[in-house]
Order: C-alpha cells, then sequence, then structure tokens
C-alpha cells in the first residue's frame, strides 16, 4: 500500500516550490520506479498530526513567458490528475486571477481527485480573506490564504487537505535499508573484507542471511546505527572459483546483477596489484548503472609506504578507473582490520549524495557561475548556446535536466565542462550525475 500523493501545479511564479519546501521540507526524496507512478518525478514525504503523505515535485518551470510554457503546464495537470490523491492549485494571491488560472481552472474542475485552491503570498493577515475570496470565481470551492514562506494560513490548509484525503495509512517503515553490493576480481579480499564488515571490532546489532533476490543468492542484514544494510548476494562473494573457465570464473554476471541491485556498489582492488581491465569494466557497469560507488584498495598492510604513497595511489586509482572518478577511495587491510569501518562512513556519505536533492536556487547558481566562466561555444553559424534554466528532476542518482535554445548547439566537450562545474561547487562525491538537454518545444 503507498501513501496518498499530494500534487502541487500552478502557473509559474506563484509559489509552488516555495509550497512544496513548506510541507516537506528537509526531507529525502524517493524516486519510484513502478508502473501506476510516473518516473523520474521526486515524491517527498511530508506529514501533518502523524497522517503521512507524499508531495509530488512537479519541477519548477519558471520561464518568462508563461503563453509558451501553457502546454507544459498541461501536461503537468494531466499527470497530476492521474495518480493524485488530492491536488493543491496555487494562486497568486496578490496578483488576483490570471487567465492562465482560469486556463488550469477549466482543467481542473469536475475531474476525480478533490481540489483545493491555495491563494499564496498572502501574509497581510488584514487583506488576506478577501484577496482569497476572489478565487472562490473559479468555481473550484472555498480558496484556502496562506503564506507559502512564513507558513500562515498552511496549518488550516492541512487540516482541509488531510480530511480529503483516505484515512487508512500504510504501515511505517522500521529502519531504511542500504543495499550494498560488494564487487571486484577474484582474491583481492572481497570475502576478507565481507567477514572484517561483518564481525568487526564494532559488533553489529544484528546480524542475519535473507534470500536474495535469484535461487542461489543470500544477502546478509547489518544494523549499524540508525541504517540497514543489505549487502548483497554474500554467498557469491564466499564462492570461490577453482578453474578458470573465461569470464563466468570471475562470476563477472553475478556481479552486474549485484552491481543493478545496490544503491552503492564498493569495488576492491588489491593495493598489491594493479588496475585489470575486469575492474574497468566494473566501474564502467556502476557508472552506466548510475549507482553510487566507494573504491576500496585493500591488503594496504601489504605495500611499503611513505608519506605520499596514499595521495599517489589515490590518484593512480581513479585515473585508470576515471568511470568512478568521483567516488571516495579507501584504504583497508581486512587481515588487521585497518579502517575497515571507514567503508561503513564511506558507504554512508556516497548513499547521502546520491539521494541528494539540491534547491533551484543554488542549482541556478551554480550554473550561472559556470556560464559566466565559459559561455557556450557559438556554431560555425555564429548562433549562439544558451542555457535557461537547470532543475532537478531526479535523485538516486541526481539527474538534471537543463533548458537550452538548441541541444545541438552543446557538444560532448562543454558538457562535461559543465558537469566539472557542477561537481566543483555542489561535489556530489560518490555519486554519479545526469545531464538532460533539452531544447525549446
Ligand atoms: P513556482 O514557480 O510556482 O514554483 O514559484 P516559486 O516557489 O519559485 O516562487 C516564485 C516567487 O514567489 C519567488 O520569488 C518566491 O520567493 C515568491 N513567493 C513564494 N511564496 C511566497 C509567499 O508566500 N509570499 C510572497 N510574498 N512571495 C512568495
Ligand atoms: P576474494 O576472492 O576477493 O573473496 O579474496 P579473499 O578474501 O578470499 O582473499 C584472497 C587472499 O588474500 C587470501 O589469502 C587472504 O588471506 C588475502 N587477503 C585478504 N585481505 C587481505 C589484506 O588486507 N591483506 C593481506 N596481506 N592479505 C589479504
Amino acid at each position: 500500500m503507498q501513501l496518498p500523493i499530494v500534487a502541487i501545479v500552478g502557473r509559474p511564479n506563484v509559489g509552488k516550490s516555495t509550497l512544496l519546501n513548506r510541507l516537506a521540507g528537509g526531507s529525502e526524496a524517493i524516486v519510484y520506479d513502478q508502473p501506476g507512478v510516473t518516473r523520474d518525478r521526486l515524491y517527498l514525504p511530508a506529514e501533518w498530526c502523524g497522517y503521512r503523505f507524499e508531495v509530488v515535485d512537479t519541477g519548477g518551470l519558471v520561464f518568462e513567458d508563461s503563453e509558451v510554457f501553457l502546454p507544459l503546464i498541461r501536461e503537468q495537470v494531466e499527470i497530476a490528475l492521474a495518480e493524485a490523491a488530492a491536488v493543491l492549485f496555487v494562486v497568486d494571491g496578490q496578483q488576483g486571477i490570471t487567465g492562465g488560472d482560469r486556463e488550469v481552472a477549466d482543467w481542473l474542475r469536475g475531474r476525480k481527485p478533490p481540489v483545493l485552491i491555495v491563494a499564496n503570498k498572502l501574509e497581510e493577515p488584514s487583506t488576506a480573506l478577501s484577496l482569497a475570496a476572489e478565487f472562490y470565481a473559479l468555481g473550484l470551492g472555498e480558496p484556502y490564504a496562506v503564506s507559502a514562506i512564513h507558513g500562515s494560513g498552511t496549518g488550516d490548509l492541512l487540516d482541509a487537505l488531510v480530511a480529503v484525503l483516505p484515512k487508512e495509512q500504510p504501515e511505517a517503515q522500521e529502519l531504511p535499508e542500504l543495499r550494498v553490493s560488494i564487487v571486484g576480481r577474484p582474491n583481492v579480499g572481497k570475502s576478507s573484507l565481507l567477514n572484517a564488515l561483518v564481525g568487526g571490532e564494532h559488533p553489529r546489532s544484528m546480524v542475519s542471511e535473507v534470500a536474495g533476490t535469484t535461487r542461489d543468492a543470500i544477502d546478509t542484514l547489518v544494523e549499524r546505527g540508525e541504517r540497514r544494510y543489505r549487502l548483497i548476494d554474500t554467498a557469491g562473494i564466499r564462492r570461490k572459483s577453482r578453474v578458470d573457465y573465461g569470464p563466468e570464473a570471475f562470476g563477472v554476471t553475478r556481479a552486474i546483477r549485484a552491481i543493478r541491485r545496490a544503491d552503492v556498489v564498493v569495488l576492491v582492488v588489491d593495493a598489491t596489484e594493479g588496475i585489470h581491465d575486469q575492474e574497468r569494466n566494473l566501474a564502467a557497469k556502476i557508472a552506466s548503472a548510475g549507482r553510487a560507488c566507494v573504491l576500496v584498495v585493500n591488503k594496504w598492510d601489504a605495500i611499503e609506504k611513505d608519506t605520499y604513497t596514499m595521495n599517489h595511489y589515490r590518484d593512480e586509482v581513479r585515473r585508470e578507473l576515471d568511470f568512478v572518478e568521483w567516488a571516495p577511495v579507501v584504504f583497508t587491510s581486512a587481515l588487521t582490520g585497518q579502517r575497515v569501518e571507514k567503508i561503513f562512513d564511506a558507504i554512508d556519505a556516497a548513499a547521502g549524495q546520491h539521494q541528494r536533492r539540491v534547491s533551484t536556487s543554488v542549482l541556478n547558481e551554480a550554473l550561472q557561475d559556470a556560464l559566466l566562466w565559459r559561455s557556450p561555444p557559438a556554431s560555425r553559424q555564429g548562433r549562439q548556446g544558451k542555457v535557461y534554466y537547470a532543475t532537478q528532476i531526479a535523485t538516486n542518482p541526481p539527474t538534471f535536466v537543463l533548458f537550452v535554445n538548441d541541444t545541438k548547439l552543446f557538444k560532448e566537450g562543454y558538457r562535461r565542462y559543465l558537469e566539472g562545474q557542477f561537481r566543483g561547487s555542489l561535489g556530489f562525491e560518490g555519486s554519479p550525475v545526469r545531464f538532460i538537454f533539452r531544447g525549446k518545444p
């Protein structure tokens, strides 16, 4: 059973994103990948007086010319009507009814989910109610006067919202579970690391084995602090292939399956050996599957070291495994247990970045900076590439849409430059990030 979904719709600039942050402020976005809900949308958990629901972030479309983008708002409204249990229709209370509001109201009237009109930007108590009352004319019932910025009126709005949502609630989930896969060539120390992670010097509060997805896969559940880790296919890690029968001896298929199932992949390499092709292939798979990644250089005890060794090694590993050059590198010894605990910290951090959502304003600040340092190249005919706006449309991995005048004007080199700049200002260590360039419709 799923939590009821609440959609926020309305013209650009009426305060939808501000209201979204007000209702779901600080919570981590969930991205569903299942039929019935739209993919690549952010669902933010929200709660009012113990009642839980989810707010869909329909993505801030803040273009100057709202006429051009009415079809996009229409699309947003249709998706909302299809999946939402209730719709919050936001209007600008200071501005009064506009043609765009009437249009949206026409789409919403007489449809299935209940619609609440939210007259926003009414922080002035003396005029709030009379200004809000104007919106009765939209024929969608009583308007709620709120100020998304100040929070005033949102309590009444939420009371009314909860009243129209289904009474029954799904069971609250206990601990959030993080799925972790450990992959690497044979003999790099995967099963030794697994034992150290599961046993460790810090006793875990719970360790148990459960069936994985396929017949012979076994996962191990580990609890540590506030978190539960599902270590994927630990049976596959412990199994040793004694004979080399080509790729399958390395359990490549198995490793790829484990990567697909994971949130975070721990790629283990052997410090006493160089990086091999198998590792490069695994790194490429991790990046293309969009998984978070932690690089572990194991058998660090067996290396002759001076003060520069670690930095040297880190650079080399990142250079060789450039598909995941954004991954943190942890140097461990499964033999002595040295820094093994750090793997958990790195997993937590990488998972945090993988789920991270950056506010539209911070994102566009980073974008402006990048554009100022180096503007998009012009075409041979002298046409200049323009980026209007960026917005994050998904997490796990963070995915950004850049609205541009013409996608053809943005070649690989400049796209890489933009990604580098984004990472420079926003970080995202441990997580891949994706960019989608979208031209004007
Ligand atoms: P969206 O395009 O509908 O998502 O609108 P935003 O949330 O981005 O807000 C558009 C503009 O309206 C921003 O400049 C906000 O600061 C402003 N705004 C949002 N809510 C309020 C509010 O309650 N009162 C006032 N005065 N301004 C608001
Ligand atoms: P797997 O095939 O990747 O699971 O590797 P194993 O965990 O079976 O380890 C392969 C070999 O490397 C064994 O002989 C281990 O004792 C040894 N080994 C594993 N981790 C370390 C380590 O941190 N340091 C050293 N010196 N040897 C290790």
